[in-house]
């Protein structure tokens, strides 16, 4: 809203100094939203898409499914007058529930799951060379697209996996859809993150492999995402008394995450996921405890590298936030070094997306980074199973319908392909 813009250039300051995507020659945007998160007059704000998800709730031929993405848990508190990074897990569901959700599943399994295949799929590059050495991490859609469009060189070295939210929404509407005995083309599936990145991730064309599945390639793996600036908007638009709902849990299956899951939303928490799952695919036997607290990728440094044994061989790994520092970390000499590199887009990861409730100070402290960074770790350690490949609900969904991670079937559902962009194509 040009009206609001005093030109104070927050929005071009951190897209140009942390995004790396502003003063290029390529006229291009990443859809990170971070110029939304920045902005303190208003001016810039994401696209709602809550008026959409509220009319499929209404249309009773809809089932209508949300997940929540990890982070939101560490954001809705904030939009009800906190600023804290609580952790609030059974308000958030029931007021999904109120709202009229039918089912409400949890991305944390998502997050499980492609641990198993980004986790298998880096152990296939190390052991038997058939790609490009460092693996980068594919769950940052902004990502993702910074490579497409300003590295297209670099593709080869993405973990062909789908982010979580494309995994979810992919097997709601097969595996799920199935065992629930409903038609997946009555689903709405509405993905709740914290990251306007994924509005556009959704809208890959390639990402509709359930409805090619059933002859319906016109229909997409995930219809809608909303924020959880969206969602705190709804439920205060709706009069529903957040403070007063009683908690209530996750439906079955696809509701159970561990706390591997839980710390995707952290700067450095896909990488130590990552390496908990490696090492017991490896040794056969429990991740130590210092996979369980791996303090070297831990914490708000934009940079951070580390090493890990694993099978008698040093695994060698990066955690990176900023596209602009993967970019220069692109450049350093021993980049060919490395097996792993972690990249995510936001400040501090995916629990400061540009979706996350920004209480009144803007941009986000880093106090309030730091207090949801540290919440997310205390549930993981509060959690019963904190390694991905203890998911019971994950190794049911292998048993049932995947057979093993790599599979030529779970390549062709969970894993997907990325391509150079340009023009029109790296403006939208
Ligand atoms: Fe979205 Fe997370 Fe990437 Fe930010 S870091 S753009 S919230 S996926």
């Amino acid at each position: 809203d040009e009206k609001l813009c005093s030109e104070c250039g927050h929005c071009f300051a951190v897209c140009q100094e942390d995004i790396g995507v502003a003063g290029r020659d390529i006229r291009a945007c990443i859809n990170c939203g971070q110029c939304t998160a920045a902005c303190p007059e208003g001016a810039l704000s994401v696209r709602n898409d809550v008026e959409s998800v509220a009319a499929a709730v209404r249309d009773p031929s809809k089932v209508v499914i949300f997940s929540t993405s990890p982070s939101v848990r560490v954001g809705l508190d904030d939009a009800f007058g906190y600023t804290r990074g609580a952790y609030e897990e059974g308000k958030m569901v029931s007021a999904l529930r109120a709202l009229g959700g039918d089912y409400v599943l949890d991305v944390t399994f998502s997050a499980d799951l492609t641990i198993m295949e980004e986790g298998t799929e880096l152990l296939g590059r190390i052991l038997n060379g058939n790609a490009p050495l460092p693996q980068f991490t594919s769950c940052c859609p902004a990502w993702v697209k910074f490579v497409e469009i300003f590295h297209p060189d670099m593709i080869g070295h993405i973990s062909s996996a789908k982010s979580p939210i494309g995994m979810q929404g992919a097997v709601i509407k097969t595996y799920f859809a199935a065992k629930h005995g409903i038609d997946p083309q009555s689903i709405v599936n509405v993905a709740v993150t914290p990251c306007s990145a994924k509005k556009a991730e959704i809208l890959r064309p390639e990402f509709n492999v359930a409805g090619r599945s059933v002859g319906r390639p016109e229909m997409c793996d995930n219809d809608y995402v909303i924020t959880a600036k969206e969602l705190a908007g709804w439920i205060k638009a709706e009069g529903i008394d957040y403070e007063r709902l009683p908690d209530s849990d996750f439906d079955s299956i696809m509701g159970k995450g561990t706390g591997a899951g839980v710390i995707f939303g952290n700067t450095g928490g896909v990488m130590e996921a990552a390496l908990r799952m490696a090492y017991t695919a490896v040794e056969k036997k429990p991740a130590p405890d210092s996979l369980l607290s791996f303090e070297p990728v831990r914490g708000l440094e934009g940079v951070k590298t580390a090493s890990v044994e694993i099978g008698g061989q040093t695994i060698k790994t990066a955690v990176i936030y900023g596209t602009e520092n993967a970019e220069k970390f692109m450049e350093r000499d021993d980049f060919g070094a490395f097996h792993f590199v972690e990249v995510m887009t936001c400040p501090g990861g995916c629990i400061s997306g540009s979706g996350q409730p920004q209480g009144d100070i803007i941009p986000p402290p880093d106090s309030l980074r730091k207090s949801r960074i540290s919440n997310m770790y205390a549930e993981d350690r509060n959690l019963p199973l904190r390694n991905s490949i203890d998911n019971p609900e994950v190794q049911q969904l292998y048993r049932e319908f995947f057979s093993e991670p790599g599979s030529e079937f779970a390549e062709l559902m969970l894993h997907t392909h990325y391509y150079p962009r340009s023009g029109s194509d790296a403006e939208k």
